[in-house]
């Protein structure tokens, strides 16, 4: 099938396997070996991914801390600063429509003592600074906002976001898993105190990912994994030199090709939302403005959304109904925008990259176009 689904994960860039392999072969030491060349070698390695993971976001390489993935890194942000920062405050403010590793971390706060508010978005999946201000307590210790969404690609406003939270020195985490090489991110201008990466979403490998921890001015955190004291104590454990080797190298990439893609990937999303948009009864999801263009989400009214998903077994989609785990559940994202059940249900997230052809939207556009055409001369709700 034509994959089209690269915001659940992307293919390794070739270049970054290549980079990767030595660091499983010859180069096998362990970057804590402070005694012998094996470790000097690694440690090399490790520090120059680190300067790459820094320099996409303008940030000092010492800001930045290896962890597993973005799950990891939004659970070592929220719990260890809402730990570190208690004696403060005990409220906490994110969105309905994040990630459920920022979702289901607040709520276990939450469980064991914290408060939280969840924001409502507005239609189009974005929040106002005005709603964030009003729920603001003198007891707010931290706020995450998501900077891009991984449903529907809304750009979040994390500036405005930062100034606030920083005026009222408030803690603000950002997880930024959908947004490198997507969005231009610079933490010397965001007032971002905490932020989350992680390498498979960036044509880096899976099980690698970092959370920048801004030291000016300096943001502590109770660490959620003890031992050896690596990465300054925040994070103990030997760290994976290949994938780390390799999500430095997806990112220096990723800095370097990213204006370049953006033009490339834009030109082939409007082509499918063109095509995509001649159909009948067809319901863009998510602001078009305030967007990365990698994404475009969809609804099919009039169209049931397991049949349909079931119909365009040739592309690799992600579907609004079904699509955590084994629930019915319609998207809960889609949900908080205020769609429909129905509609949330017959989503289909569209999700470009690097490697997605013209030949491929066309592909696209036709399969949908017959296929929503079929299925719905066979609904009994379809009568146009
Ligand atoms: N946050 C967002 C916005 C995501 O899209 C994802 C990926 O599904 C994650 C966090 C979790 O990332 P990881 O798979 O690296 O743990």
């Amino acid at each position: 099938p034509i994959y089209m689904d690269y915001s659940a994960t992307t293919p390794v860039d070739p270049r970054v396997a290549d980079k990767m392999i030595p660091y499983l072969r010859e180069q096998f030491g362990n970057p804590a070996s402070r005694s012998h060349m094996y470790g000097w070698t690694a440690e090399a390695a490790v520090e120059e991914a680190r300067a790459n993971v820094a320099a996409i976001v303008g940030a000092d390489p010492r800001e930045i801390i290896w962890t597993s993935g973005a799950t990891e890194s939004n659970n070592l942000a929220l719990k260890g600063a809402a730990q570190f920062y208690k004696t403060k405050g005990k409220h906490i403010i994110t969105v309905k429509t994040e990630h459920k590793s920022v979702l289901d971390t607040v709520r276990e706060l939450e469980r064991v003592g914290f408060e939280a508010t969840y924001l409502e978005p507005q239609d189009n999946g974005l929040i106002t600074i005005e709603q964030l201000e009003a729920a603001i307590r003198p007891d707010t210790i931290l706020v995450s906002v998501m900077l891009v969404n991984n449903e529907i690609g809304v750009i979040q406003p994390i500036d405005e976001i930062g100034a606030l939270c920083r005026s009222k020195g408030i803690i603000f985490h950002c997880d930024a898993a959908q947004a490198v090489g997507k969005v231009h991110i610079n933490l010397e201008t965001s007032k971002v105190d905490l932020m989350t990466f992680t390498a498979h979403k960036v044509y880096g490998p899976k099980g690698v990912g970092a959370l920048y921890v801004r030291r000016k001015p300096r943001v502590r955190l109770e660490a959620q994994m003890h031992g050896g004291g690596h990465e300054r104590g925040l994070r103990s454990g030997t760290l994976p030199t290949h994938q780390i080797v390799g999500m430095g190298e997806a990112f220096r990439i990723a800095k370097e090709e990213m204006d370049a893609e953006l033009v490339k990937v834009k030109a082939l999303r409007d082509r499918l939302a063109k095509g995509l948009l001649e159909i009948e009864e067809v319901y863009i999801n998510g602001d078009m403005d305030h967007r990365v263009p990698h994404n475009l989400n969809v609804s099919f009214n009039y169209v049931e959304g397991e049949s349909l998903i079931m119909a365009i077994k040739d592309i690799a989609v992600s579907s609004g109904s079904a699509c955590t785990s084994a629930s019915l559940e319609p998207s809960y994202v889609l949900r908080a925008l205020g769609r429909s059940d129905e509609l949330a249900h017959s989503s289909i997230r569209f999700t470009i990259g690097r490697f997605t052809t013209e030949e491929d939207i066309d592909f696209t556009i036709e399969l949908l176009k017959s296929k929503v055409g079929k299925l719905r001369e066979l609904s009994p709700l379809w009568d146009m």
